[in-house]
């Protein structure tokens, strides 16, 4: 590529770029951060500046940055074919990678369909189980046409993920948008009224979503869930035991369940899958982010045989799934999940991470002694550290003071990427990080909360 200076290109960036969940105003005052180049766990910017990568590139990044065994993998594939469509044709690495995905998510998830991103797993979720119901025979299950979604739910951007979503913030403006569905309290909020006895916790969230699939089960084609934690909603931990029962009841219930694993899948929680946790297995799994090891865009939406057989028939029976993204099942990008899986595989990477998940947990202990952190919830090598302005209340600091950013610009200065959701720091480790590298991402973001919230004025 030829070269431009550093401040060229910070130009044609404010110039021409629209960037997501960013405020552009903000934008163009500051010094945008232009990375360059990724190594290991580490991201240098144009000047040469050297970042520890603290959330995973937007929670995809596993083995590293330029792995050479996933690069390897991507050139080999590039040097027989970059594209041909799945829409009636095959090709050789979205078919082993699809026997590989079988082999290793929960028993029953027999079938792979392949697109790009998690919100169009979820999204190609929601429109299996809604056909499902429609075709499997039974005059009964023809009004099974809503979903059960979870407050503070995210299951991403586009219409149909936004509809079972539940976070304010991102997705009141689109309500005139958005199919209507069946709300349950979220059991993952430690703020609920139910928590404050977390024991009966498990219990009383079960028991909520047990009473509201009674009155509603005839109308409900599925609950949509995020195993274990609601990442996007600030990394709000289950209960334990929650996702089990509901899993319970939607076998009881006739319901499907849909495992949005988007974020927990492939590692995060410290088991491949999240499900794994409580022996889960639920009808659909939705599945991208760490699937090419945060290398290419792919995503696998997984369904049963059960699921699947619905909509086997006649051409004249018109029972076809008619949804197919353009790039579906992309050449390169399976190839990279291959290379990415074989590497967890290679490397005994799940069981290499219970040291560091046991380092993680016990490090992030401290935190909780800084007079602005109200909460600190972690699964895995996943991380929320809530920033308050009156810890007692668990206020939040009025937005106008924008502390979490300046928590993150903090952190930057002194070589760490972070990003907050809301009034949350978010830790999304690299799975491959040593032991040292997450000391000096905790020790930074200490540091660095410390420094904005107690030393800085407003
Ligand atoms: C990130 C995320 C999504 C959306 O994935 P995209 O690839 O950004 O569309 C969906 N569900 C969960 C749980 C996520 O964390």
């Amino acid at each position: 590529m030829d070269y431009y200076k550093p401040e060229q290109l910070e130009q044609w960036d404010k110039q021409y770029v629209w960037h997501p969940f960013t405020q552009m105003r903000q934008w163009q005052k500051e010094k945008p951060l232009i990375i360059a180049k990724g190594e290991g766990s580490y991201l240098y910017d144009l000047e040469g500046n050297k970042y520890l990568d603290g959330i995973s590139s937007l929670w995809v990044t596993v083995h590293g940055h330029r792995k050479k065994e996933i690069n390897r993998a991507i050139i080999e594939q590039l040097d027989q074919l970059a594209h041909s469509t799945l829409l009636g044709q095959a090709n050789i690495p979205s078919t082993l990678l699809a026997r590989k995905l079988v082999e290793i998510t929960p028993e029953g998830l027999n079938k792979v369909f392949y697109s790009e991103s998690g919100s169009t797993a979820v999204e190609i979720g929601l429109k299996i189980a809604y056909q499902y119901w429609q075709q499997r025979g039974e005059e009964k299950y023809k009004t099974k046409r809503k979903f059960v979604s979870l407050a503070n739910a995210y299951h991403g951007d586009t219409i149909g993920s936004v509809s079972v979503g539940g976070i304010n913030l991102f997705h009141k403006i689109f309500a005139g948008l958005l199919f209507e569905t069946v709300n349950a309290p979220s059991p993952y909020c430690y703020r609920c009224p139910l928590h404050l006895n977390r024991e009966s916790c498990t219990m009383d969230c079960v028991r909520e979503m047990e009473s509201l699939l009674a009155d509603h089960h005839h109308e409900i084609a599925g609950v949509v869930i995020e195993p274990l934690v609601q990442g996007a909603a600030g990394m709000l931990v289950a209960p334990e035991g929650y996702l089990a029962g509901v899993r319970e009841l939607c076998t009881r219930f006739d319901v499907l369940l849909i495992a949005d694993e988007v974020a927990v899948g492939f590692g995060r929680t410290g088991k491949m899958f999240a499900c794994a946790h409580e022996n889960v297995k639920p009808d659909i799994m939705c599945l991208a982010k760490g699937i090419t090891g945060g290398y290419l865009p792919l995503a696998a939406t997984m369904v049963t045989d059960e699921i699947y057989q619905a909509f086997l028939g006649e051409i004249d029976e018109c029972r076809t799934f008619y949804h197919g993204h353009t790039y579906t099942g992309n050449p390169v990008a399976c190839a990279a999940a291959l290379a990415n899986l074989e590497l967890f595989a290679r490397d005994q990477l799940i069981a290499g991470l219970q040291e560091k998940i046991a380092f993680f947990s016990a490090d992030l202990k401290r935190f909780m002694e800084l007079q602005h952190v109200g909460d600190v919830r972690q699964k895995g090598l996943m991380a929320g550290i809530e920033i308050v302005g009156n810890k007692a209340a668990k206020e939040p600091f009025a937005i106008k003071y924008n502390i979490p950013h300046r928590i993150v610009l903090e952190a930057r200065k002194n070589g760490l990427i972070i990003r907050p959701l809301d009034n949350v720091i978010v830790l999304m480790p690299i799975l491959s990080m040593s032991l040292a590298e997450l000391k000096r991402l905790l020790d930074i973001t200490y540091a660095a909360i410390r420094k904005v919230t107690e030393e800085e004025a407003l």
